[in-house]
């Protein structure tokens, strides 16, 4: 039997690319192995929307080297944004790389690796599936196998969008969409696998419609902000979801774009017990000169407003966004007016970057103009922003009842108590102690939350908990010597939230 060793570098989406992989070659026969000397397949699927990606993924390959000269027999494949970037010019610069794989070309990955074996030869194949798009499964079988509690589904890839720091609409092509009765299948699939919970993922998630229907109004106002506040497709296939697959126990998306939360997706929120408290919103700056520069299409006004309805479609609604800081023409009031939105918005969290240029991006022709050591300032002073919001959030749930999603077990005491990890409907991490003989993974449960750490919650589980499944063999109990409370019990591990 042929073995296989996938590494991942990058965002959700490659996450789920390496998750699809994986899945295209278990179906041929191929077993995971975590040992590069057992592998016959190396697959690296990098992504290229960090800073110097292609430059790590160069010296990542190069650590290669040995292992190919050493087993030439081993298949080496790039995937992911970088390889769709590079193309074939990849199999010059780095001669002992066999395959560099498209996005959209993962379903062939198998028989490339047999051509490569056969013809002794390299191949790049990165061509985008713009006329017949293909979306591939998410596995109900490894999800079952590997017993996850949540998973990805895709229902769009590409992007329409063009902000000018960005290379995603070069590397994954124009928007295609997936078909809802694909989509609700599938999901479908993974709940009677065991999965509870379901996040849809697209580039711009919320600009969903249905394939071959027309899409909603996508035009811009005077001000530059979308004209179509009301309906959405996107909302209606939640509903749809939620209607068809009632044993979901959660619903999310990622990411969505501030242009399409229209009333009909806040009113969605507002009556789907099934939808999170809780929306990731990518805004990138406060300021309307920035925004316009990166191409955003939207003002903070429109931001704002959007934000407004969402955090007041249920009570304790929280947002998280993406700022990039620094970058071309951002003045100290530009930058300003990204600290003030932290404080009238009230993220819950945030994921900050200083700006860097990204080759093939439009904003290459605008001149980097802000100096490293404002940019290094800048983010520290937003990073500092962002983290009182996210303890005020998290201090004023102290108190509050909420239901919490097992994910896993977190470390098990020495003192007969078992620490298991899961994620509020607001995405915050909450950790809650059970008896040792308990499995709690993938449990729906409703907690009190009881402490509130830097990034974390703590929480209690309260009731009747004999109805719950046993654990097949409890892991033994290993001595500590870590801090403990004053009470003798071990510290709960504090884990920094997305
Ligand atoms: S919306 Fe903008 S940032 Fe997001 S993927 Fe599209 S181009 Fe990139």
């Amino acid at each position: 039997m042929k073995r296989y060793l996938v590494q991942t570098h990058g965002c959700q989406m490659n996450v789920h690319d390496s998750r699809r992989i994986e899945e295209v070659l278990a179906k041929e026969g191929y077993e995971r192995t975590d040992d590069s000397q057992l592998a016959d397949l190396i697959v690296i699927n990098t992504c290229s929307v960090r800073e110097k990606a292609e430059h790590k993924l160069l010296s990542l390959l190069g650590t290669m080297k040995p292992l190919k000269d050493e087993r030439p027999s081993v298949v080496l494949a790039v995937a992911g944004c970088v390889a769709q970037q590079e193309g074939a010019k990849l199999l010059g610069r780095v001669p002992h790389v066999d395959i560099v794989l498209g996005p959209d070309n993962i379903a062939e990955l198998p028989g490339l690796v047999s051509h490569v074996e056969r013809e002794k030869t390299s191949i790049a194949r990165t061509v985008f599936d713009v006329h017949d798009p293909r979306f591939l499964d998410a596995g109900a079988e490894l999800s079952r196998r590997d017993r996850e509690v949540s998973s990805f589904v895709t229902v769009m890839k590409g992007c329409n969008e063009r902000c000018t720091f960005c290379i995603v609409p070069t590397t994954r092509g124009p928007e295609r969409y997936r078909a809802s009765s694909d989509v609700i299948r599938e999901v479908r699939a993974l709940v009677e696998g065991g999965v509870r919970e379901v996040t849809l993922l697209g580039q711009t998630v919320n600009s969903w419609h249905e394939p071959g229907a027309v899409a909603d109004d996508d035009s811009d106002d005077e001000l530059g902000n979308p004209r179509n506040m009301g309906e959405s497709q996107f909302a209606r296939l939640l509903r749809a979801i939620a209607h068809e697959v009632p044993g979901l126990a959660r619903l999310r998306y990622t990411s969505p774009h501030p242009r399409h939360v229209t009333d009909a997706l806040v009113r969605a929120h507002a009556e789907l017990e099934v939808l999170p408290a809780h929306v990731h919103l990518p805004v990138q700056s406060g300021s309307n000169r920035v925004l316009r520069r990166m191409s955003r299409r939207y003002t903070r006004e429109h931001y704002v407003a959007r934000a407004r309805a969402l955090l007041a479609s249920r009570p304790r609604f929280t947002l998280s966004t993406d700022f990039i800081v620094g970058f071309p023409g951002e003045t100290e009031d530009d930058f300003r007016e990204t600290l003030a939105l932290v404080e009238e918005v009230g993220f819950s969290a945030a994921f900050c970057f200083k700006y860097s240029q990204r080759p093939g991006t439009p904003a290459l022709k605008l001149e980097d103009d802000v100096s490293e050591a404002d940019k290094d300032e800048r983010l520290a002073r937003l990073f500092a922003a962002v983290e009182t919001s996210q303890r005020q959030n998290l201090a004023s749930l102290v108190g509050t009842r909420t239901k919490v999603l097992i994910e896993d077990l977190g470390r098990e005491g020495d003192d007969g108590i078992a620490r298991w990890k899961g994620r509020s409907e607001r995405h915050e991490i909450v950790h809650v102690e059970a008896p040792p003989e308990l499995d709690l993974r993938g449990q729906f449960l409703e907690a009190a939350i009881v402490h509130a750490n830097a990034h974390s919650l703590m929480g209690r589980v309260e009731g009747d908990l004999s109805g719950l499944p046993r654990r097949e063999a409890p892991a033994p109990r290993a001595p500590s010597d870590e801090p403990r409370t004053e009470h003798g019990r071990r510290r709960l591990p504090v884990t920094k939230s997305a």
